[in-house]
Formats: C-alpha cells, sequence, structure tokens
C-alpha cells in the first residue's frame, strides 16, 4: 500500500528511499537521504547481514540532527550494505565499488566509514565516484580516529560544562568507559589540561586508582591487544564498577543504554560527557536532570568526527578540523545548556530543539526543502 512506503514521512523526510540491487555482484543496499536543507548529506555506509530500512532511515534521521546541530552545511543521509563485512578482501572491494556505481548520480549524498567499512572502502568509493569523506591520508583525508577528533571535541564540551559550573579541567577527575578511539583519546586530550585519570575500562574489566592512572602508559599497553585489567597499575574492578568511581567528569564511550533508571543512583560525578552513541536512557537522563549532574548529550558531544569529515570534504587541513571542532563544540554545548537551564529542559531536548530549529529554518530558505 502506497501509505506504507511513505511511513516515515514527517515534517523532516525522508526525502529519498533508495533500493538498490545489483544482479551480477549480488549487491543489495537501501540509501535513505533524509534531508537536504542545510546541504548534500554526510552519513556512514554500514555493512551488516541483518540491516534494514528501518534502522537506516533512524540512522540517517540522526544524521541530519547531528549535522544540523553541530552547524555543518550538511544535511543527514546514511546508507546500508546487506553483507558480512569479514568477507574476502576482494569481494568485499567488488560489491563496495558497485554500491558505489549505484549511487553515483545521488549527489545528495557524501559516503563516509560506518561499521564494517573503513578508509580503505571510501578509497574505492573515490575512486568510482569522486565523492566520499573518511578518506586514507594519501588520498587527502584525516585520519579521524588516529587523530582523535571526537575525544579531542569532548574535552572541549567538557571544558565549557565545567566552565559553566565555575570549575575547570585542571585537576578534575575523570572516569572513562571504554577505552577504544573515542576514550582513549578523551583521556588523552583531558590530561594534557591537567586532568587525573582516575577509572578506566574496556569489555574485559575496570581499572582505578585514585591518584591518577598514567594514560600513555595504558594506551601503549592497548595498542598490543591487551586489556587494561593486565595493566600492572591501580585496582581491577569489575568491568560495570567503573560507574560507582566518584569523578567529576565521567565520560561512556562504549555502548549504548550504559545507564539506565536502575543504576543511574549509581554514579558520583558533576558532569557526564557522552562519547558513545545514546548510552544514557532517556529515563537516566531525566533523574541525571532533576539531581542536576549536567550530561551533555551524544550527538552534540561526540560531533568531533562529522565536523572532521566535514573538514575534509572542503578540502581543510589536519589543524583547521582541530580548530573547528574546538570552535563548534564550544558553541554548541554553550548553547545547548543555556536552552536546558532557561527552558528547564533536559540538555537533549535543548539540543534536539536546536537541531531541529536549524534544520526548519535552512528548509525556509528553500524552494523545496
Ligand atoms: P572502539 O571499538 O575503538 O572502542 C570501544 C571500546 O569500548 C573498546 O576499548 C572496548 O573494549 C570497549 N567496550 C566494549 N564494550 C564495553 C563495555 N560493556 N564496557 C566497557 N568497555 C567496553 O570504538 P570507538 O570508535 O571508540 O566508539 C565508541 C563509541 O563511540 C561507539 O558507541 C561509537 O558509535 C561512538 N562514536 C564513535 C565516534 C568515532 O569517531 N569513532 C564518533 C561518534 C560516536
Amino acid at each position: 500500500m502506497a501509505e506504507d512506503l511513505f511511513r516515515y514521512a514527517d515534517d523532516l523526510g525522508p526525502a529519498k528511499i533508495v533500493h538498490i540491487y545489483e544482479p551480477s555482484t549480488a549487491l543489495k543496499a537501501i540509501l535513505v537521504v533524509d534531508n537536504l536543507a542545510c546541504g548534500p548529506s554526510i552519513g556512514g555506509v554500514r555493512m551488516a547481514p541483518d540491516v534494514s530500512v528501518e534502522e537506516c532511515f533512524r540512522l540517517a534521521r540522526a544524521m541530519t540532527l547531528k549535522n544540523a546541530a553541530a552547524g555543518l552545511a550538511h544535511g543527514g543521509g546514511k546508507s546500508v550494505i546487506f553483507g558480512d563485512p569479514r568477507m574476502p578482501p576482494a569481494e568485499k572491494e567488488n560489491l563496495i565499488r558497485a554500491f558505489a556505481c549505484a549511487i553515483r548520480d545521488e549527489s545528495g549524498y557524501i559516503p563516509g566509514p560506518d561499521m564494517g567499512t573503513d578508509e580503505a572502502c571510501m578509497a574505492w568509493v573515490q575512486d568510482e565516484i569522486g565523492r566520499s569523506v573518511g578518506l586514507p591520508r594519501e588520498l587527502g583525508g584525516i585520519p579521524l580516529d588516529e587523530i582523535g577528533a571526537t575525544g579531542f571535541g569532548l574535552r572541549s564540551a567538557a571544558e565549557v560544562a565545567l566552565g559553566a559550573a565555575g570549575s575547570d579541567i585542571d585537576g578534575a577527575r575523570v572516569v572513562v568507559q571504554g577505552f577504544g578511539s573515542v576514550g582513549l583519546h578523551a583521556a588523552r586530550f583531558l590530561a594534557a589540561k591537567g586532568a587525573l585519570l582516575v577509572g578506566a575500562s574496556d569489555s574485559r574489566g575496570a581499572i582505578a586508582d585514585p591518584a591518577g592512572l598514567d594514560v600513555e602508559e595504558l594506551a601503549e599497553l592497548k595498542a598490543t591487544g591487551a586489556s587494561l585489567t593486565d595493566s600492572a597499575a591501580g585496582q581491577t574492578l569489575d568491568r560495570d564498577a567503573v560507574v560507582d568511581i566518584e569523578c567529576e567528569i565521567w565520560i561512556p564511550a562504549a555502548r549504548p543504554d550504559v545507564i539506565r533508571a536502575d543504576n543511574v543512583d549509581r554514579l558520583r560525578t558533576k558532569l557526564i560527557v557522552q562519547g558513545a552513541n545514546i548510552p544514557i536512557t532517556e529515563e537516566a537522563e531525566a533523574i541525571l536532570h532533576r539531581k542536576g549532574v549536567v550530561s551533555v548529550p551524544d550527538f552534540i558531544a561526540n560531533a568531533g568526527g562529522v565536523i572532521c569529515a566535514a573538514v575534509e570534504y572542503g578540502g581543510g587541513t589536519q589543524a583547521a578540523a582541530f580548530q573547528v571542532i574546538d570552535e563548534k563544540i564550544r558553541a554548541n554545548t554553550e548553547s545547548v545548556l543555556r536552552r536546558s537551564r532557561d527552558e528547564a529542559i533536559t540538555p537533549r531536548q535543548a539540543a534536539l530543539a536546536m537541531a531541529r530549529d536549524r534544520v526548519r529554518r535552512a528548509m525556509e530558505l528553500r524552494r523545496w526543502s
């Protein structure tokens, strides 16, 4: 039925949903271009066996709001390719190249890396259609995970939020859940401004030391493939005990829904800066808000990666990327926290309202949105 085909349609989009099938490679993919009012959409290409239109639409919408909240001249889109990302490399290259050719004329969509795709995949896309972000350095890319673009932005958000509470990073105690690209770099950038890492966890466990852990030592250990719990430093704890460690800044940088109504009261922190996507349930965010714990929402705090990608797309340098990330994340954190205070709403509600306002204003300036 026609109604079913348009079941996601609302006041923002989606502008286009494209189903792609290429018989000779058995390529099956979906592209959702959600909203183009702010500019051509940027969004990742996800490869997994069990993706769906629904997932693709929700991710595309998240990109519309994230890119608008970040103040980028880009709309939101996303694509998914059905397949096992660990398939033989030649087969994967063939599939990605076929996908790139299939979206050649969809100039409103600029693909980037996501789960199951990487810099090499973006290089193949670029080679086919001359349009992608997240490229290898050799092709003018800015390797955002290697330089820690997202972790860097988390520090900017933390600095503004602590400043609003009359405090600063120097001497602040930090706890990081998930010591991967985001968490490790956040710890590193915060430590460079005098913060003390007092707790950290990875998928295998947690470590804590109230006197401070050595971030560089832990980074070297992680680079060997070991777990934080293999370190001789500090005290070893259960993985989820990281929630209980007292600090001024608590950074979730691992999985969704790690803080829920049933464990939110265990947190002993003043500030949460969300590195992971949706790490805190809506109910838990409301509880934190009532208790006066400031929580900078994911799509404000962790936008460093997509801002970096937009700078890369515009031909900017790594130094320019750091500058733009800092500038935008500071300004956005400030306005979200102000709106949250002024309107007595949670920072997430304030961020969503800000992002929707920006998209709507951009839509008003267009003949077709
Ligand atoms: P990553 O794979 O590099 O690191 C994830 C880390 O979390 C690993 O150290 C892993 O051991 C640990 N981990 C997994 N499950 C855990 C658990 N239950 N408890 C504690 N630690 C656990 O991933 P990443 O790129 O750092 O991304 C982390 C999160 O941030 C994801 O939610 C991702 O979607 C989000 N994110 C990443 C970026 C980026 O630029 N990479 C940007 C925005 C959002």
